[in-house]
This record gives structure tokens, sequence and C-alpha cells, in this order.
């Protein structure tokens, strides 16, 4: 008997103790979901801080575009604010700038339980409402100070003084049309952009002003609850972690016929039941005790039934519960995490990175740079009359009018630039691989261009022209900010210029590549008009006089500076891409006249082409496009020589040195021009395929005077002749140098003292001949002087 009772008695305190633990865990449940459904709130107010921050400047249509798409699926449950901080001296243009915009009715008003807000007397600063996503409430509350009042004041001074998110807890929300007027609000801090705020003071002084998130709480635990699939057999309170004993809960929720009395329900009450737990809710910097009760004194009615099976389903089912909830949430959290990223770094209109995205894409290719990446420049970009367009045809007309100018950059710039939009009509695109600054000029010129055709937008034919600032990395500069400085420096430069033109940070820097912009335009004209021109050098075999071969070196007959040589446009070419267009032409001409050479039977064996670096790189198809002038004019490619400055070989890369192994398969001959003036690594040599060494003239020119000199021409015609390669010397002026190289055993030369680059009737009379006489001193046999 006593151990059948004893037996009963377990049951029943096994089954009120398992009965106590299922409640536990619903009460768990349930501080679990108000707390997500808090924490997705407050996410909101991160995601428009971010917003702010990122953005100089937010226009009230910013703030309505924003704020709907971070609360898409959310309804009017909380309410975003903006209210700058705006101080005593700054006021009346602040309300004067208001009244402009169309606000006639706005002022600066003070908190006011009743509702009814004063105009505010003067303060030293006012938080004023100034965006709100609250419909129609700018009767109501717009233009509140919210310092006006000490428990947000507080808030905000919180906020600012931590750079943290503060909560005024337990408020008289100021909307007089709502009943329960019980609410709470967070802050966050936004800084004025760019300006640090490690310390107080600076947070102090760098304030721009707070975005707040406004809660009526029993709109927002309802809703969190409402949503949630939880069990509805419990009631449920909220009170703020520090209320007394004896105050009132600020939300409570019990089921129809709960059995604890609605009034007065406090802290204490709630304490005299069986069943009741209190549990944790937090906010920022503020907390709350989130009480769950039994509805109906005890949980639970089939005890004894679920006895044996709950409390093993109990088990398993907690454990699951668990691991579900803990991915649940770490997906959850993932997902938010890379949205706000992604919102913070997005402009809403455009979809172009924002102003923030840039700057960090401006740090990384500023470091990148000072390790030695090549140099990149900052374009900053301003469409001019923008604001008319605004004015006259309307905010939806501008925001069209920017998506086209969007499109049309994207559409210019490379795949490695990157634009961004900085707000308004700003735009800054930064251009990578910037290796001359004329490149970055070109660039600007290019957007410059594509914005200046008119925009057909709704039927409407809208002109503009845009102006661009550009500054370009070098180590002088002391960060990514100081070349954003710059930037905009420049960019003002080119508005005071009178707009539609691009403008360099430094006016030397200017100069120099808007002349180079200049020249290269005209060199373009140039190729069409032909002005330009092919002379000829011969090279000489120097034991007969025999003419081995020639050199094509291009002139340029120009309308007004008269003959030009390469040295006064080839680097201009090479800095702005002309080089391309005007390597094609030479290519094109050599190849023409050696086949009429060809054709009249007096053609050299060798016809030599230089080839400039940036061809090498920058063309497309080097070889292909050689390929097709060979095929063109029917040339033999064993008959061209493509001359390649020592520099060029040693910069080549993998790719290039492809690109070279093409051309000597294809079968043209290949030379070093200038040999020795470039690098003192002659490992090239022997991983290129090379035919000829050309020994650069200024070797040439000291062979008589300097021993040393002699000795390097010496070594390095020993040294081409055990690679197998052939030897030319450039720049031979005098017969006491064509002693000196016969007897170190150099074949040919080239130089003033066999002929200077001549046009093609003189050199065709060479070719006749097919030997030259020297220009200078006595006739001479060439028949070994050594
Ligand atoms: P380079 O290929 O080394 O050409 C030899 C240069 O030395 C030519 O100058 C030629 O006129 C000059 N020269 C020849 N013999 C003598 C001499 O005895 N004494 C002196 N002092 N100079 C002599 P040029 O025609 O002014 O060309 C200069 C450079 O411009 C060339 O150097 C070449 O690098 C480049 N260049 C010329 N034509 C072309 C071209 O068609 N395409 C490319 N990419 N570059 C070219
Ligand atoms: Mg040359
Ligand atoms: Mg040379």
């Amino acid at each position: 008997m006593a151990v059948a009772a004893r037996g009963v008695e377990f049951h029943l305190r096994l089954g009120r103790q398992t009965e106590k633990t299922k409640f536990n865990n619903v009460a768990g449940d349930y501080a679990t979901v108000v707390q997500n459904g808090i924490n997705a709130y407050l996410e909101k107010i991160l995601d428009l801080q971010a917003f702010f921050e990122a953005s100089e400047q937010v226009t009230t249509t910013e703030f309505s575009m924003f704020t709907e798409k971070i609360l898409a699926g959310y309804d009017s449950t909380m309410r975003l604010v903006w209210s700058p901080r705006i101080t005593k001296t700054e006021r009346t243009a602040f309300v004067q700038k208001q009244h402009d915009n169309g606000e006639t009715n706005y002022r600066i008003r003070s908190w006011r339980a009743d509702g009814l807000l004063p105009v505010s007397p003067v303060r030293e600063e006012y938080y004023p409402i100034l965006y709100t996503t609250i419909e129609g409430a700018k009767a109501g509350t717009y233009g509140t100070d919210l310092t006006s009042e000490p428990q947000r004041s507080n808030a905000i001074a919180r906020a600012r003084d931590n750079d943290t998110l503060a909560i005024a807890q337990d408020v008289v929300l100021l909307n007089p049309f709502v009943q329960n007027r019980s609410g709470f609000l967070a802050f966050l801090p936004v800084y004025r952009w760019g300006m640090r705020h490690d310390s107080v003071v600076e947070r102090r002084r760098n304030i721009l002003g707070v975005v707040v998130g406004v809660f009526r709480t029993s709109k927002v635990i309802d809703r969190v609850l409402d949503k949630a699939t939880l069990p509805r057999n419990v009631d449920v309170y909220l009170f703020p972690a520090n209320a007394s004993a004896d105050s009132a809960p600020v939300y409570m929720r019990q089921v129809p016929g709960s059995e604890v009395p609605k009034d007065p329900v406090s802290k204490a009450s709630l304490m005299t039941l069986p069943y009741w737990a209190s549990l944790p809710i937090s906010a920022g910097d503020a907390s709350w005790n989130l009480f769950v009760t039994p509805a109906n004194g005890e949980f639970g009615s089939n005890m004894r039934a679920w006895l044996v099976s709950a409390l093993i389903l109990l088990v398993f089912g907690a454990v699951l519960a668990y691991l579900w909830a803990s991915l649940r949430h770490a997906l959850r959290l993932e997902g938010a995490n890379t949205r706000i990223l992604e919102l913070a770094q997005t402009d809403i209109l455009t979809s172009l990175a924002n102003r923030r995205a840039f700057m960090k894409r401006l740090n990384m290719a500023f470091a990148a740079s000072l390790r030695g990446a090549p140099a990149f420049a900052v374009l900053y970009l301003d469409v001019d009359d923008f604001k008319d367009v605004n004015d006259t045809l309307g905010h939806a007309m501008g925001d069209k009018l920017l998506k086209d100018v969007v499109a049309r950059l994207k559409a210019i710039v490379r795949e490695e630039d990157f634009v961004a939009r900085f707000g308004g009509d700003e735009f800054a695109i930064l251009a990578s691989n910037i290796v001359d600054p004329t490149q970055a000029a070109t660039l600007a010129m290019r957007i410059g261009e594509a914005l200046a055709k008119p925009f057909l937008i709704d039927g409407h034919k809208i002109a503009v022209t845009s102006s661009i600032g550009i500054a370009v990395f070098s180590r002088e500069i002391s960060g990514p900010e100081a070349m954003m400085v710059q930037a905009d420096l420049a960019l003002y430069g080119a508005k005071d210029e009178g707009r539609n033109c691009y403008r360099f940070h430094s006016r030397d820097l200017d100069r120099q590549v808007h002349e180079r912009v200049r020249v290269a335009d005209e060199l373009r004209a140039a190729i069409e008009t032909n002005e330009l021109e092919l002379y000829y050098q011969p090279q000489v075999e120097l034991a007969t006089g025999r003419v081995t071969g020639i050199e094509a070196l291009v002139r340029w007959n120009h309308k007004t500076r008269g003959l030009l040589t390469p040295a006064s446009f080839i680097p201009i070419a090479e800095r702005t891409g002309m080089i391309l267009a005007l390597g094609n032409w030479i290519f094109d001409e050599a190849c023409r006249q050696l086949r009429a050479w060809q054709a009249e039977g007096i053609a050299p064996p060798v016809l030599a082409i230089n080839v400039s670096g940036v061809q090498l790189k920058s063309a497309s198809d080097l070889e292909s496009e050689i390929e097709e002038c060979l095929d063109r004019w029917s040339i033999n490619p064993g008959n061209i020589e493509l001359e390649l400055t020592e520099s060029v070989l040693m910069e080549a890369t993998q790719k290039h040195s492809v690109t070279l192994e093409n051309l000597r398969r294809l079968g043209t001959k290949i030379a070093i021009d200038d040999f020795g003036t470039g690098y003192s690594s002659l490992k090239y040599l022997t991983t290129y395929p090379v035919n000829r060494l050309k020994l650069a003239q200024e070797f040439v020119f000291r062979v008589t005077v300097d021993y040393r000199n002699a000795a390097v021409v010496r070594a390095a015609i020993r040294l081409a002749h055990e690679l197998g390669l052939d030897v030319i010397a450039e720049g031979v002026e005098t017969e006491a140098q064509v002693r000196f190289l016969l007897g170190a055993g150099c074949e040919q030369a080239q130089g003033y003292y066999f002929s200077r680059p001549v046009r093609v009737d003189e050199i065709t009379t060479i070719l006749r001949e097919g030997r030259v006489e020297p220009k200078t001193g006595t006739t001479r046999r060439f028949t070994s002087a050594a």
C-alpha cells in the first residue's frame, strides 16, 4: 500500500516536474520569438544608419525610397525618422531651407505630452524631425526637437557619446490619435561623412544627426507574436527591467478566459502565481523582462497521458528544436549581414556602388599602388546643369536621366574600372592601370563625348554636358582622402573653365596632358591626310659597302611645324594609344614600298621596321595584323625585320613572349634595337627568339675615345657571335669608328657616315646602285682594314 502510494506520488511529482519543464520551454520560445522580432526591426535602423553614413547628403526622396525598400514586407509597425543636429546658429537657415523646399509650415518645435507642439525656444542645439516614414504625420510631429524631452534627449546623448544603439525605453509616443501611446525609441548616431569619431570629443563635434526607430510596444510585440506559431495557452507581459515590483506592464497579452486577473497586473502579482517565468529581452542599451504565465494556473490538462511518452519526445524535441533554431538563427543572421553590407554599399537609385564602397576600393587601390602595382586615376564627374533638368522637368525625369547617364558610363569604362555614385549628379570612377595620365584624359574625353549626346527620356530630348576632375596616383599624395580632395578641386577647375571639359589636379600635368591629347588628335588627322612619310636609311656591309638592308624611319610633314622627327611624336603616340593606328599605317606603307621595289627587282634582302613596346603590349593581335599586311602585299616574311628595343624585351611578359614566338614562327626576323642601353641582364638573349643585335649609337659614338666603351662593344660583338646572332652597329659617323668595328669583327653598320635616312626617291637610287660610298672623307675600300 505504502509502496503504491509512494509510487503514485512519485508519478505525480514527476508529472508536475515535466509539466514545469514544458512550460519553461514554451516561455523560452516566447522570449526567443520576441527577441528575434525586435532584432529584425533594429536591423532596419542599422540599415538606415549605414545609408546615411555612406551618403554625403540624403534627400527626402532618397530617404523615402530607401526606407520603402528596407521596410518592404513590414507594415508600418515601426517608423523610421531622420533628425539632423542643428545648432543655434544654423536654425534660421535650416528652417528657411525647408520653407524653400515647399514645407512652409516647418518650425522647430518642442515636445509636449499633450501633443501640442509649440515653436521651440532658443536652445544650443536641436534634433528636429526632418524625414519620417509616418504617413500624414507631418502636421503632427514634423519639426519636433527630440532633445526637448528628457528621455529622448538622454538616449540621443548616449547614442552620440558611445557610438551605439541607445534606447529611450518607456516613453509616451507623440501621435495623439493612438490610444496606447506607450513605446520605445531606438537611436543610432550618424557622424559627418569622413570625420573621425573615435573619442567622445570627436563624436560630439562630428555628429550629423540621428536615425530613429519609433516603436509602439504593443503593436510591435503583437505583430511578432501573431506571426509566430507558438502554443497559445500562456499570458505574456513585458516590464522594463528596472521597473518597480508594483508597476504596470508596458505590454500585456492574455488569452481569452485567462484566470489571471487583468487588473491590476504587476511583477509582484504575477510572482504569486504557481507557475511563472521571467526572461530577459534586450535591445541596444535597454532591457526588459518578459513574464510568461500559464493562462489557467495549471499548465497542460491531461498530465498523466503524456507522462511517459511526452518525456521522451520532449527530450528529442528539445534537442531537435534547439538544433533547428540555432541553424535558422545562423542562416538568418548571415543573410541579414550580407544584405546590410549590400545596402550599405549600393546607391539605391542606380544600383551603383556608393561613396562608402568607392572609398573602400580607393583605399585598396592606393595601398596596392604604393606597393608597386600600376598607378590609377580618380575621375570625379559632375553632370552640368543637372539641377535645371530637375527643376524644369521634375525629379522623376532627373532620376531617369541619372539612370541613363549610368548606362552610358558603364558602356565606356573598362571592366577593371570602378564606377560609383556619390549622390545627386556626382559620380566617381576609379580607373585602374593608368600607366600614363593621358590614358585618364582619353577616358575622360570619351565619357564627356558620350554624355554630350542628347538623351531621349519620355519623349523629351535632354542635352547635358559633364565636367570631370582627375587625380592621378603618385607617391607624393598623402592618401586616398587627399586624392579625393585633388579630384574635387580639379572638378571645380573644370567647372570654372566653363564646364564640359576635364581638368587634372595639377596645372602642369594638365597642360602637358592637354598638349599631348592635342598632338594625338592632330596625328590621327595626319594619318588620314597623308602628312606622314617614311624615310629609309641603308644598312651596309662594312667589308664591301654593299647595301644589305634598309630601316624605315617615320617622319611627319606637319602643316605648321614643318618636318617632325619621331622623337617629337612617337612618345605621345605611345601614351595616347595612337601608336596602334600609326604602327599599322607604317607597316602597310613599308610593305607597299617594298613590294614596289621587288617589282622593280631592286629590293633589299631586309626591310627593318620599328615596333613600339606599346604595340606589342596593347595590339590585341599583333601577329595576325602583321600577317594580314604581309599577305596583302605578298611579302615574304623573311624580308621583314622587326626592331624592338631592349627595354621592351625586358618587360615582355609571358603573353608577349608568345607573340614574339608567333612572329618568329611566321618567319619575320627580330632585332634588338639600341642594344646596350637598356638593362644589364642579358638573360633575355637566351629567352627570346632574336636574330640580330643593333649596337646602340651611344656606344658606337664613343668607341674611339673611350677604351671602356670599346671593350663593351668588342664584348657585345663576341657575345652575339657566340650566340649565333648577327650584329649591326648604329650611328656610325666616322671612318675611325668603321675601322674599329671592322677590327672588332662587326660586319655591318648603319649611320650618317654612309647615308642619312632619306626619302623614297633617294633610297631608290641607292638601291639601284646596290652599294653606298661614304659621304665624308676620301673614297675608301672596305677590304679588311683589320
Ligand atoms: P632607332 O630605331 O634607333 O633609329 C635610329 C635613329 O638614329 C634614327 O633617328 C636615325 O635617324 C638616327 N641615326 C641614324 N644614323 C645616325 C648617325 O650616324 N648619327 C646620329 N646621331 N643618328 C643617326 P630617328 O629617325 O629620329 O628615329 C628615332 C627613333 O624613333 C628610332 O630609333 C625609333 O626608335 C623611333 N622610330 C623611328 N621610326 C619609327 C617607326 O616607324 N615606328 C616606331 N615605332 N618607332 C620609330
Ligand atoms: Mg630602329
Ligand atoms: Mg636604334
